[in-house]
């Protein structure tokens, strides 16, 4: 398989973007301004949340992180968000997810302001997406779009195989690939934990993405030999031969692959540094509008 290395794609579209940041601020205009706010100590959610800020410094973006207790109530949160949604100075902010149990997230979602989500995740922003209008599109699947147009790979008439229905990422996914767009004009298939026969739908995949959360669940008797290969999936597993005893792996058995034709991106390396190149353009977009 030919690596489609995300983490390299990544790094020049932040370099674009820096380019960008410059150019703004010679013509008079300010830094552009994330803000992102998290709830809790999820180790998971502070070292993405990490990345991101970190990336906004790469880039020259200002950034802010709002850290908030576990226990805090839904209507403070609500007015947390309100305050960015107010707040001039800020551009565009994210609400890390998963909140605690307690919190209604549809809600806290709904609440940000559909001009500065840029994690797409609004229902204005959804329906912008499902109708094909311009909009803030969830960094992710966004990121997928990026990598297949970097890389070349034709997708019109391509049959188009996604697991997984999250509305983060497999619906935005199915959605983009299916438009009347370059890269896009694929035939989508849109699999979920109730379809049957699988492996035989799998197989016929010209591109085939897998964002379901299982560890090494494509196997390669699921690939077709040729086959464009995205792993969405972050699992952590036991690993004895690291310090931390656990390691980052895919939904996709990648050492199994690893031999066949095709195209295969890697985790970590692949579509999760996408993720954090696609959100800085959505803050950049945001500043720009
Ligand atoms: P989710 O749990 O919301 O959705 C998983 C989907 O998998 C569901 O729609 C479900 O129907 C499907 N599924 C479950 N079991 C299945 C089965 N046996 N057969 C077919 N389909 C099945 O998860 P999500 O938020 O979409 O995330 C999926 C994975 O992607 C996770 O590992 C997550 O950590 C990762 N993720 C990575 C990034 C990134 O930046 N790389 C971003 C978001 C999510």
């Amino acid at each position: 398989m030919q690596i489609i290395d995300g983490k390299a794609t990544s790094l020049a579209i932040q370099d674009e973007i820096k380019e960008a940041v410059t150019e703004r601020l010679a013509s008079g205009s300010k830094k552009p301004h994330l803000a992102a706010i998290i709830v809790g100590d999820n180790p998971a959610s502070r070292a993405y949340v990490g990345h991101k800020i970190k990336a906004c410094e790469r880039v020259g973006f200002e950034s802010t992180l709002v850290e908030l207790s576990e226990n805090i109530q839904e209507e403070q949160l609500l007015q947390e968000v309100e305050a960015l949604n107010a707040n001039q100075a800020i551009d565009g902010f994210i609400v890390q997810l998963p909140l605690p149990d307690h919190i209604d997230s549809q809600r806290v979602l709904e609440a940000v302001h559909p001009d500065k989500d840029v994690d797409g995740f609004h229902p204005i922003n959804a329906g912008k997406l499902s109708l094909g209008l311009p909009g803030f599109q969830p960094a992710t699947p966004a990121g997928i779009i990026e990598l297949l147009k970097r890389y070349g790979i034709e997708t019109s008439g391509k049959h188009a195989v996604v697991i997984g229905r999250s509305a983060i990422v497999g619906t935005p996914m199915t959605l983009l690939l299916s438009r009347n767009a370059n890269p896009g004009n694929c035939t989508v298939t849109m699999c979920h934990s109730r379809t049957q026969n699988l492996q035989a739908i799998t197989r016929s995949a010209d591109i085939l993405i897998a964002a379901i959360g299982r560890p090494h669940f494509v196997t390669a008797d699921m690939v077709k030999p040729g086959a464009v290969v995205i792993d969405v999936g972050i699992n952590r597993i036991p690993d004895a031969t690291k310090k931390s005893g656990t390691r980052l792996t895919g939904d996709v058995d990648y050492d199994a692959l690893s031999n066949m034709d095709g195209h295969i991106t890697p985790v970590p390396g692949g579509v999760g540094p996408m993720t954090i190149a696609m959100l800085l353009k959505n803050t950049l977009d945001a500043a720009a509008s």
